[in-house]
């Protein structure tokens, strides 16, 4: 198989999150919402912005695919089936927008972990499918690179 294959094949899965958007033609991409009277940024779609209150403000945007890491959890139990342990994320992104996420390509050490390093999104096929058999897309973040 090319190397692209893992890319060309998203269009055929469906996004796990309703922020993470998968275009037709083009890299998927998590959506957030800025406010126009006050520049807040939220993930996801919003009608009201929480930082200034403002009502039918929000617009929607792409956010970015990079950011600093700012806060995590190593996990040492979940459910079962879910590989531990395994480190979730709460990443600040560039431009706005706070996004939680696992955190992958790292030992999952305090050590290797630090509060504000660069980390990078990454889309990838969820290791599980649904019920009806739906394979879907989700999303990661690594260390940048
Ligand atoms: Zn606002």
């Amino acid at each position: 198989m090319p190397p692209s294959s893992e890319n060309t094949s998203t269009n055929s899965l469906l996004p796990v999150v309703d922020f993470l958007k998968i275009p037709e033609d083009g890299e998927p991409y998590l959506e957030g919402s800025r406010c126009a009277q006050c520049g807040a940024t939220f993930l996801g779609e919003r009608s009201a912005c929480s930082s200034c209150g403002a009502r039918d403000q929000l617009e929607s945007i792409r956010l970015a695919d990079q950011g600093e890491l700012y806060v995590y959890s190593i996990v040492h139990r979940s459910f079962p089936g879910v590989e531990v342990p395994y480190v979730s994320a709460i990443v600040d992104l560039e431009g706005g927008g706070t996004v939680k996420g696992n955190l992958i390509n790292v030992e999952p050490e305090p050590e290797q972990i630090k509060m504000g390093m660069p980390v990078e999104l990454v889309f990838k096929k969820a290791p599980r499918k649904d019920a009806e058999g739906n394979e879907y897309l989700t999303y990661y973040f690594q260390p940048k690179s």
